[in-house]
C-alpha cells in the first residue's frame, strides 16, 4: 500500500495535512462552528483532551486571527484609522486565552497554554481557573476519547464517563451563558446523557459534521447557555451517572423524556468523509504527497507501532472505526 492510498481513502486526512492541521478532527470543529457560530465573542476557551492539538489549532487560528489591515494607502486619515484597528486587534489578541488539557504532552501552539493533566481531577479545574486569573471560560470543547476496545458496550460506557467528567470539570470553569461542545457516542443510553446535559444547559443539540464518518457512532453535543440548577455546587464525583445508571432512562415518558434535536452540519457541498476521491482533485492542480503536520510527542502507542513495523506483534487487529477516526495524522 503506497503512502498516498490513505490520501485517496480519506479526503479529510489529506486536506488536514495540506492545510497544516495536526489531525483530521480539526474539520469537525470547523464544521460545527459553521452551524453554531461557536467562536463569536469568545475570549477564554478550554480544549479538554486536546492532544495532538488540532482543535487547539482551530481555537488559536479562529480566536487570535487578525486580518492584515495594514494595506497600502495614501489617505492619511484612512491609514490612521487602519492602524487604530490593528492596535485594537492586537490588544484583543492579547486578551484571548486558550488552555489545552491532555494526559499526553503535545507540541506547543501559539497562544495556547498547555496543562498535562487529567480532566477528572479537581486540581486540573483549579489550574485552568488560575490561567484565566480567576475569570470563567466562555467556551469549553472536548473531543475526548478513551482507547477504544472494540467491545461496543464497554466503549460506549467509558466514553459516557469521559463526557460526564468533561461536564463536571466544565461546571467548575464555564461562565453562566457559556457554551460546551463534546464528543458523544450515540449508543443505547444516549438519552440518559442528553437528560443530564439538559440539567445544565437550556439548549442541547446532537450534531454530526460532514467530516465525521456516517459509519461511526460518533457525534457531538453542542450545549448552549450554561445555566446550572440553583444552588448547584460543582464537584467531580459524577453524581448523576454513578448513582442512577441502573435506572432505564430510555423508559422515561412525557415531559421526563428528553429528545434533543439532531443536526447534520457543515456545508452540504463539503467533501463526504465516507467517499473515496481521486488523487487529482481538480484538473489544474497536480497531486503532491504532503507529510503529516506535527508528529505526536511520545504517544503511548509508540512501542506498539515499533513492534508492528518490525512485524513483532502477535496479531494485527484492525482498529475500530471510531478510534481510527481520531488518530493523529503523524501516526500514519
Ligand atoms: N481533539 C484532539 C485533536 O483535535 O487533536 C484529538 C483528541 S484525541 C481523539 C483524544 C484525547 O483524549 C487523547 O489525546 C487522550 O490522551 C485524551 N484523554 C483521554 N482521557 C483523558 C483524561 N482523563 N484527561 C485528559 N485527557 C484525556
Amino acid at each position: 500500500m503506497g503512502r498516498s492510498s490513505k490520501d485517496k481513502r480519506d479526503i479529510y486526512y489529506r486536506l488536514a495535512k495540506e492545510e497544516g492541521w495536526r489531525a483530521r478532527s480539526a474539520f469537525k470543529l470547523l464544521q460545527l462552528d459553521q452551524e453554531f457560530n461557536l467562536f463569536t465573542g469568545v475570549r477564554r476557551a478550554v480544549d479538554l483532551c486536546a492532544a495532538p492539538g488540532s482543535w487547539s489549532q482551530v481555537l488559536s487560528r479562529k480566536l487570535r486571527a487578525s486580518e492584515d489591515k495594514k494595506g497600502e494607502t495614501r489617505n492619511e486619515e484612512v491609514k490612521e484609522e487602519r492602524n487604530e484597528e490593528v492596535k485594537k486587534e492586537e490588544e484583543r489578541k492579547e486578551e484571548v486565552k486558550i488552555v489545552a488539557v491532555d494526559l499526553q504532552a503535545m507540541a506547543p501552539l501559539p497562544g495556547v497554554t498547555q496543562i498535562q493533566g487529567d480532566i477528572t481531577k479537581v486540581s486540573t479545574a483549579q489550574e485552568i481557573v488560575r490561567h484565566f486569573s480567576g475569570q470563567p471560560a466562555d467556551l469549553v470543547v472536548c473531543d475526548g476519547a478513551p482507547d477504544v476496545t472494540g467491545l461496543h458496550d464497554v466503549d460506549e460506557y467509558i466514553q459516557a464517563q469521559l463526557l460526564l467528567a468533561a461536564l463536571n470539570i466544565t461546571t467548575h470553569v464555564l461562565k453562566p451563558g457559556g457554551t460546551f461542545v463534546a464528543k458523544i457516542f450515540r449508543g443505547k443510553d444516549v438519552t440518559l446523557l442528553y437528560s443530564q446535559l439538559r440539567v445544565f444547559f437550556s439548549q442541547v443539540t446532537c450534531a454530526k459534521p460532514r467530516s465525521s464518518r456516517n459509519s461511526s457512532i460518533e457525534a457531538f453535543v453542542v450545549c448552549l447557555n450554561y445555566s446550572p440548577p440553583e444552588g448547584y455546587v460543582p464537584n467531580m464525583s459524577n453524581p448523576l451517572l454513578d448513582h442512577s445508571y441502573d435506572v432505564d432512562f430510555n423508559q422515561l415518558e412525557g415531559p421526563n423524556r428528553i429528545i434533543v434535536p439532531f443536526l447534520a452540519c457543515g456545508d452540504l457541498s463539503a467533501y463526504d468523509s465516507d467517499q473515496t476521491y481521486p488523487l487529482q482533485l481538480d484538473a489544474s492542480q497536480e497531486y503532491r504527497y504532503t507529510p503529516p503536520t506535527q508528529p505526536p510527542i511520545k504517544p503511548p502507542y509508540q512501542q506498539a507501532c515499533l513492534l508492528r513495523r518490525n512485524n513483532l506483534l502477535a496479531k494485527e487487529d484492525s482498529l475500530p472505526l471510531a478510534q481510527e477516526d481520531s488518530l493523529p495524522l503523524a501516526h500514519e
